[in-house]
């Protein structure tokens, strides 16, 4: 059910994304990743595997790594868990039209606990309004703090780095490691790879 909205939006006869398995687990230890995908706006889509689904913010700037950064996060609907896996190019008029590239993943630790240790599922975190998780990336590690500034039709989060020894102000990931963990390729490279269409001016030089 947490699909629906995805699905909803969505043509998979003309969309290369995943259509998601109903029933998604994964086994281990829960996992994150960071697309940047340049559709009418250029942002990075932040995912976190919670309860079977992935939940979605799109954040403009994308992630800091420095603690004073309070980076925007935009509330999106959740993505089947095989979408963590997706890059590619999503052809013109359907619904996020545009070039992803995956640009980090891997797993996440919760970072919160009640009074007797107990850690507090990620889920309950977020429909309080705060959640804390340590990224282990490729690009991305440490603590991240999401924290939920507007309610209703106005939610927005901002996604902000913990000060912790992952922490660096100088750092600025976001343009100087703009490749994909997955392929190595450029946001430039996977459109061009991957653009729809190809397939016509094959055939014609074929011909
Ligand atoms: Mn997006």
């Amino acid at each position: 059910m947490a699909l629906e909205a995805y699905r909803r939006k969505r043509n998979f006869s003309r969309t290369p994304e995943p259509e998601g398995s109903d029933v998604s687990e994964s086994s281990g230890a829960p996992r994150f990743v960071i697309q940047e995908h340049d559709a009418s706006s250029r942002h990075f889509d932040f995912r976190l595997e919670v309860d079977g689904a992935l939940r979605s913010w799109a954040v403009p700037k994308g992630p800091s790594t420095d603690p004073a950064e309070k980076r925007l996060a935009l509330p999106t609907e959740d993505h089947p868990l095989d979408y963590a896996d997706y890059e590619g190019v999503i052809p013109e008029g359907e619904y996020g039209a545009g070039t992803v590239l995956l640009w980090d993943s891997g797993t996440y630790r919760n970072l919160k606990a009640d009074e007797d240790g107990d850690p507090i599922s990620l889920g309950d975190q977020l429909s309080d309004g705060h959640a804390t998780v340590w990224l282990e990336g490729e690009k991305l590690r440490g603590g991240f703090a999401l924290t939920r500034v507007g309610e209703e039709e106005d939610e927005r989060w901002l996604l902000v780095k913990m000060d912790d020894e992952e922490a660096d102000a100088r750092r600025n990931p976001v343009s100087t490691e703009p490749e994909s963990v997955k392929s190595g390729r450029t946001l430039e490279e996977v459109a061009e790879d991957e653009a729809p269409g190809d397939e016509e001016s094959e055939e014609g030089e074929d011909g």
